[in-house]
């Protein structure tokens, strides 16, 4: 019996035909050996479903799929841009063609697709036939960064969660995950050289409970990452063809290492790693060459762990009120001729694209970067809304759009607030996220420097993975294929079709997402 063809995001290229392909056995899996660890991931993905042995043999210089494999094979001569692949499955094998290796990976999370929902199971699975229904495929992303953020400042997640919620964006073929690892509420990442951030930035007395934002729970909350254990998630990322992008925020945000250090704020003392939510007057000095140190070891140590070419400094929600009032950061304005608060700012942010540039990376940050005149080679995140998005664009500057009017998963999702659990207000149903268009309002001769765009997941609200995963899934699957199809097939109708077996899917792999049925 064929399986209806349902795949999330829709690929470019699609016919079907009446044949299947029958997994069974004998059934091998063949892969150069450049590409063997897509080919073990997705026998590993099928074997305790299946019960079948699922081989994975490397072999190079295969052309074609011999009987009863599944290829895995690199094109030459840009058959496909990058992360595209061709699937072929015909009666009796399967083949997946790309130019590299997340190609190959997004060809095998499509393969993954046409196979039966049950191969998601994390248990053997009886009386099911493993048939993959004949296609011809062709796909390849329209945006080369299709994120996912998450917020474990607010609250923190343990890294065992951070691979499943890595593993689920494989499966939508995102391609960025932006680690929010630094808060007012919670210093999450272990910097070696200052040991106080973890010990006593990354715990917090209370948080407000969630139906009532000025209560204090009085039960403590905290963690963080080791070393060993980001530099694990990070080799994790990579296999799934995931970028991780690091967020260190400055120079607001920083209760949590102005707890830790308290030399670092213009005040310099009192401070608690924040208990409640919102905005913190406190950030760190701009005027004491002390914290540019600080901020640059820090960075040392970050940029040693992640390998990706950006990191997010934040830059969003800095008042500027003890900078007013603070005679190193006025004595600095002085000095730099400096017109107002928001030009020390943007000195401080230029510091820092300097440090990193002058390492071969490159800064992104929100758009308040803007403020004060934006850094000759940042990357804008534009959040309040696409205008700092469309002004960084037309400035000629490279610019990733996550409006808060149909990026933000802390929002809700249905109108009768009753039914849900609490959030931080807001109002984005599945439906507005599918209306998305990271280029709307982009001149036409700047689309170019739309990089992308992602989903945002602030986790104030959500003090459990359970919830995390009920505010971001499918909510990230309308996202996923506003970042990957082409616009111009987008079909809200046909995709709600296609999502009830994707729920299904990830309701097996044990994902809480909402049924929006
Ligand atoms: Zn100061």
């Amino acid at each position: 019996m064929n399986n209806p063809v349902s795949i999330i995001p829709q690929p470019g290229y699609l016919t079907t035909g009446a044949g299947v392909f029958t997994l069974n056995a004998d059934t091998r899996i063949i892969a150069p050996a450049a590409a063997a660890r897509v080919a073990e991931q997705f026998a590993a993905w099928l074997r305790v479903p299946t019960s079948l042995p699922l081989p994975v043999e490397t072999q190079s210089g295969g052309t074609a799929a011999e009987p009863n494999t599944i290829t895995l094979m690199f094109t030459q001569g840009g058959e496909f841009g990058r992360e595209g692949y061709g699937l072929q499955v015909t009666p009796g094998a399967a083949a997946i063609r790309a130019t590299d290796i997340n190609g190959l990976m997004h060809g095998a999370q499509t393969l993954r697709q046409l196979l039966p929902v049950e191969a998601e199971s994390r248990s053997a699975a009886s009386g099911v036939e493993w048939v993959i229904p004949e296609v011809t495929i062709e796909d390849e992303p329209r945006f080369g960064w299709r994120g996912l953020h998450l917020d474990v400042g607010r609250h923190f997640f343990p890294a065992a969660y951070i691979k499943k919620f890595l593993d689920t964006m494989a499966l939508h073929k995102f391609n960025v995950f932006h680690w929010h690892l630094t808060e007012d509420q919670g210093w999450r990442v272990e910097i070696k050289r200052y040991s106080e951030l973890i010990e006593v930035g990354a715990w917090r007395d209370a948080s407000p409970y969630p139906a009532d934002r000025y209560t204090l729970d009085n039960t403590p909350h905290g963690g963080f990452y080791t070393q060993e254990e980001v530099r694990d998630i990070v080799a994790y990322a990579q296999a799934l063809g995931i970028t991780i992008v690091p967020e260190i925020e400055m120079p607001g945000h920083a209760v949590a290492a102005l707890a830790s250090y308290p030399e670092l704020g213009c005040v310099g003392r009192d401070y608690k790693v924040r208990t409640y939510w919102g905005i913190a007057e406190d950030v760190f000095c701009a005027g004491n060459p002390e914290v540019y140190t600080f901020l640059e070891n820090v960075l040392d140590e970050v940029l040693a762990l992640f390998p990706g070419e950006y990191i997010h400094i934040g830059g969003d929600e800095c008042p500027k009120v003890r900078w007013k009032a603070c005679p190193k950061c006025q004595a600095l304005m002085q000095r730099e001729g400096l017109a107002d608060e928001h030009e020390l700012q943007s000195y401080f942010i230029r510091h820092f694209e300097r440090y990193l540039n002058e390492r071969g990376r490159r800064l992104i940050g929100w758009d308040e970067i803007l403020e004060g005149g934006l850094a000759p080679n940042a990357t804008v995140m534009s959040w309040r809304g696409a205008k700092g998005g469309i002004e960084a664009a037309s400035a000629g500057h490279d610019v990733v759009m996550t409006p808060n009017t149909y990026c933000y998963f802390d929002y809700y999702q249905s109108e009768d607030h009753s039914a849900e659990p609490p959030t931080i207000g807001g109002y984005i149903p599945l439906e507005k996220v599918y209306a998305f268009d990271p280029t709307e309002g982009i001149p036409a001769d700047k689309t170019a420097h739309v990089l992308g765009g992602q989903g945002n997941i602030w986790t104030e609200y959500m003090p459990t993975t359970e919830i995390v995963e009920y505010m971001a899934f499918p909510r990230a699957a309308a996202m996923a294929e506003v970042l990957w199809s082409d616009p111009t097939t987008r079909d809200y109708a046909d995709f709600l079709r296609r999502l009830r077996p994707f729920l299904q899917r990830l309701d097996s792999l044990g994902v809480t997402c909402r049924n929006p049925f």
